[in-house]
């Protein structure tokens, strides 16, 4: 078979972590970001950096590479098109279209008879007060926003008329859900009815940022199958090709809502590199890329943490036991919250 080019918009840690498992399979990537210090310049074959409308490196890229995939989903939707209408960009880019745009994506779950968090969407303070039944609620950008950020609580009327809306910018407000636990499931489709999934993940979050998460998750067999069952049927629904992820809440009426859907590899995934045969990367990878598809298998129960900010100063030179595993995205620069890195320990499955 000749030497398969993967073209990967974005160079953040999730794009070097997909290089990585490129690697394993003999895969040539080049990655293009609009950021020079970018993560995964260190792990790809080849890195572009340029803003993703320059037409010199448009072409370049597109003649380089024999397919597309993307590891950021906030890529402008007509950029995503028109590199798909010279070579083929997997998950397809109109998935990304309703994806990333909250509103969209929560019409699109209800339209599958999936309960959502209840929401409405606002332009302007007017709005906000006129919805502001749905209090305490999450008032979010419609687009754009990731790791908490453009996201802010409303509790009270006061904070409605407080809070500075941006011009011509769409939002959505969802009403506060008390949680009882947070689950993610992650699917890899390869097409209709072809897929691997993983049993889901139980995630903990602090300030809207992922802290933690864990297999096998602590929750009913019902919520096991509901969330699995879900998963499915928004992936066979968008007819997609590639690693996606469902997001879930269960708040504490036991009500299992979708919170959102990620059309790429997933933060609350990364113990799969460890505690699977196939990680989700690798199985992204063999989904755009036509490779064939491999059972997949956990070999150990995981738990994963984040490492944020100045904590990695902590992990770099640790030692570790056999059984921990810590991944450095090697970022330049360290900031608050920023995930700078990630840290996994496997443990034996006792049945
Ligand atoms: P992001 O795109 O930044 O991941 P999310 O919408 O997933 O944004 O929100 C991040 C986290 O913030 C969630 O995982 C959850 O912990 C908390 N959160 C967001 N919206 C709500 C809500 N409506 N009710 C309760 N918690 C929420
Ligand atoms: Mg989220």
């Amino acid at each position: 078979m000749n030497k398969i080019y993967l073209g990967i918009l974005g160079g953040g840690q999730l794009g070097s972590m997909l290089c990585m498992a490129a690697k394993k399979l003999g895969i040539y990537t080049i990655v293009w970001s609009d950021d020079p210090t970018s993560p995964a310049k260190e792990f790809s074959d080849e890195f572009i950096f340029s803003n993703y409308s320059d037409n010199e490196k448009f072409n370049y890229f597109t003649k380089k590479v024999d397919k597309i995939t993307f590891e950021f989903e906030n890529i402008p939707f007509d950029i995503l098109d028109k590199l798909n209408s010279i070579k083929e960009v997997l998950p397809k880019p109109k998935v990304n279209k309703i994806i990333q745009n909250r509103i969209l994506e929560k019409d699109f779950v209800n339209d599958q008879n999936i309960k959502t968090t209840k929401y409405k969407k606002i332009n302007n303070k007017d709005d906000l007060i006129s919805n502001a039944y749905l209090l305490p609620a999450m008032l979010k950008t419609a687009t754009l926003g990731y790791d908490g950020k453009g996201q802010f609580k409303l509790n009270n009327l006061e904070d409605c008329k407080n809070v500075s809306l941006t011009k011509d910018t769409e939002y959505v407000l969802e009403k506060m859900v008390n949680l009882k636990k947070e689950i993610s499931v992650i699917i890899t489709r390869f097409k209709k009815d072809e897929y691997e999934i993983y049993e889901p993940f139980e995630n903990k979050h602090e300030d809207q940022i992922l802290r933690f998460s864990k297999i096998p998750a602590d929750i009913n067999k019902e919520h096991f199958s509901k969330s699995t069952e879900y998963a499915k049927k928004i992936s066979e629904k968008l007819n997609y090709i590639g690693t996606l992820c469902v997001e879930f809440f269960i708040d504490d009426k036991n009500n299992l809502l979708v919170n959102e859907i990620a059309p790429r590899v997933h933060n609350s995934g990364h113990m799969t590199i460890n505690s699977h045969n196939i990680s989700q990367f690798e199985n992204h990878i063999r989904a755009v890329c036509g490779l064939k598809k491999v059972k997949t298998l956990k070999l150990y129960n995981a738990e994963m943490t984040n490492i944020l900010g100045n904590e990695i100063i902590n992990y770099k030179g640790k030692k570790f036991q056999d059984n921990e595993f810590f991944f450095d995205y090697l970022k330049k620069e360290i900031k608050e919250k920023r995930k700078m890195g990630h840290f996994t320990e496997i443990n034996k499955i006792n049945d």
